[in-house]
């Protein structure tokens, strides 16, 4: 059994805190690279049914409506890049995913972020 990983904030505005696992994520690198589920199978050494089973739980946790989708989320928040980003919503965003408490440069970031959209919201509400 895996150890749990610290619930994330539970502010809803932050979008999704669950982190993937290494698993999940070494199966979502192979996707971005354009391997099918049978090939990836055959590098990790999962069955192919595994492999989907694990696609379907990277979706859920990301809440992306394809793997095309995942794969867009994965490397909009730094999740795939190994320069890994920080100081922005994105940068916090990737720290979440991993389980890992965000740096305060990503901390910054967010805050930044939420002020600004914070700022459009009563733009258009005016
Ligand atoms: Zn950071």
């Amino acid at each position: 059994m895996t150890a749990p990983v610290q619930a994330g904030p539970t502010s809803s505005s932050v979008g999704p805190v669950r982190p993937l696992t290494q698993q999940e994520l070494a199966v979502l690198q192979y996707v971005s690279e354009g391997l099918t589920y049978l090939e990836i199978a055959e590098r990790t050494g999962y069955s192919r049914n595994g492999v989907l089973k694990t696609s379907t739980r990277i979706l859920r946790k990301l809440d992306a409506k394809s793997q095309a989708h995942a794969v867009f989320l994965a490397c909009q928040a730094g999740i795939l890049d190994p320069k890994r980003r920080h100081g922005d919503h994105a940068g916090f965003a990737a720290h979440q995913y991993r389980g890992e408490e965000p740096c305060d440069r990503c901390w910054d970031g967010e805050r930044e972020y939420r002020r600004e959209r914070r700022a459009a919201r009563k733009a258009n509400a005016a």
